[in-house]
């Protein structure tokens, strides 16, 4: 079983909202067990919305269709399905007397415009309204079926949750298809590019494949760019995200949530010894952790406080540091020190070019004095569009002070514009810190400043 999701409004056309519908039902649709291979976007527009759920119905067994339900004229799903299913609409008077008594218990006088939400296909069910106006619709076309919901997010949900996930199980279980579930869990990394992690990671990815024996990969479910194949094989995907790093995406099928969870941790288990092998500590988190988290978790218990000295990135190093709850228990702050005279001041740091290694040494050094830190971070740069201290655009240094070992100093260079370089420069130093912090805490555990 197939399902695809169109979504109706010229608003996603034209950008002016995103598309989370689409996001939240595919999601919905993998962890319920369900294959979607297409997403569509569709205006509103009677032609264009009868001709997406035509296409839809070519190549997939099910279609949700959500929006443009409501009762104004520019809501047109209903008559597009009766279009696609040839048939006429018909007043379904339950649904009419239930529309009125809502606008008569909130004292109001109904539009008659509302009557048309109670007007569906001729041959189609209604899943119904608890929360807004507009029903369901669950629109069989043979062995096939359309289901149409409202484009409010909650709405769509509630009755994605009640009305469609289980026809959908109910309709599969006739076909005899496993209705099993599908998770997946990402796993963050930091400091190897996409090429890098697809070569590691490369000859796990074969034999996970020839573990599929005949079957194609993700030829009977999916779940979008990395379907998951037979049951108890994982699949391995790649996510480049830009500023929080290149994410290695497992997915999974399974009968029940607990096995998809065991595989996902032997599957995790094993791409992290993998890439620790071939790069040493990439990974920094799972799923929606950020470097921050991993930041705060290498952090806590060792009783040791940060202090940050921040030039080029301008105060987000610290500001995602705050992030994290309960940061104040080891952030004590950051100098935001911008002005070669303040990076003089107030952090001690000697005459001469500002992007440079001795720079960002006193800098690291200074945070942590003058901050009465534990631990001082510091970065400076050349964010761009000029060069610097003769410095092309991308230049960093990122100065580390920890107790008991030398002061480091990193020096990297990144890509991008000006924005993307700040961020880049941010994720790298907060990736710096929670990497030697974690090597280095467990041996000098007590605090020493
Ligand atoms: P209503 O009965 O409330 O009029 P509807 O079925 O007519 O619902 P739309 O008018 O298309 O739905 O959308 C209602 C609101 O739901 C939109 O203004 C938008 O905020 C939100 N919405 C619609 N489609 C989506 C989508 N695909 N993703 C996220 N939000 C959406
Ligand atoms: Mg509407």
């Amino acid at each position: 079983m197939r399902v695809e999701i169109v979504a109706v409004g010229t608003e996603l056309l034209l950008g002016q909202i995103a598309d989370t519908n689409g996001a939240w039902l595919g999601e919905h649709l993998a962890a319920g067990g369900v294959a979607s291979h297409f997403h569509q976007v569709v205006g509103d527009n009677l032609a264009r919305i009868v001709l997406a759920l035509r296409t839809a119905l070519a190549r997939s067994d099910g279609v949700i269709v959500c929006g443009g339900l409501g009762p104004t004229h520019d809501d047109i799903t209903r008559e597009a399905i009766a279009e696609v299913m040839n048939v006429g609409m018909v007043r379904d008077e339950a649904v009419a007397d239930a529309i009125s008594a809502m606008f008569v218990s909130r004292g109001r006088t109904m539009p008659p415009s509302n009557l048309r939400q109670a007007d569906r296909p001729d041959g189609t069910s209604i899943i119904p309204q608890t929360k807004g106006t507009a029903p369901g619709l669950v629109c069989p076309l043979g062995q096939k079926v359309i289901y149409a919901v409202p484009g409010v997010p909650y709405e769509m949900a509630d009755m994605f949750e009640r009305g469609i996930l289980p026809d959908l199980q109910r309709r599969m279980a006739e076909r005899g298809e496993l209705a099993g579930v599908i998770a997946s869990r990402v796993i963050r990394t930091w400091g190897m590019s996409e090429s890098a992690l697809a070569d590691a990671l490369g000859a796990r990815i074969v034999q996970l494949d020839a573990g599929a024996g005949a079957a194609p990969a993700g030829e009977d479910v999916g779940a979008g760019a990395a379907p998951a194949g037979e049951e108890g094989r994982a699949t391995i995907a790649f996510l480049a995200s830009g500023i929080e790093g290149i994410k290695v995406r497992v997915t999974v099928r399974a009968a029940t949530q607990e096995e998809c969870a065991a595989l996902l941790d032997a599957e995790e288990a094993e791409v992290r010894r993998i890439l620790r092998d071939v790069a040493g500590d990439v990974v920094f988190g799972i799923d929606g952790e950020a470097i921050e988290d991993a930041v705060a978790r290498s952090l806590v218990g060792t009783g040791w406080t940060l202090g940050v000295a921040e030039s080029l990135t301008g105060g987000l190093i610290s500001s995602r540091l705050v992030n994290v709850p309960g940061a104040s228990a080891w952030f004590r702050g950051s100098v935001v020190s911008y002005a070669s005279e303040v990076k003089t001041a107030l952090l001690g740091v000697p005459p001469g070019p500002v992007v440079s290694e001795a720079a960002a040494r006193a800098m690291a050094e200074g945070a942590q004095r003058t901050l009465g830190a534990t631990i001082g971070l510091s970065v400076t740069g050349v964010a761009g569009p000029d060069r610097q201290d003769d410095q092309p655009p991308g230049t960093l240094f990122i100065g580390l002070a920890l107790p008991g070992v030398p002061t480091e100093v990193i020096a990297t260079r990144v890509p991008g514009d000006r924005d993307r370089v700040r961020q880049y420069a941010t994720i790298s130093a907060l990736d710096l810190l929670r990497r030697r912090v974690g090597a280095v805490a467990p041996l000098s555990p007590s605090p020493a400043s």
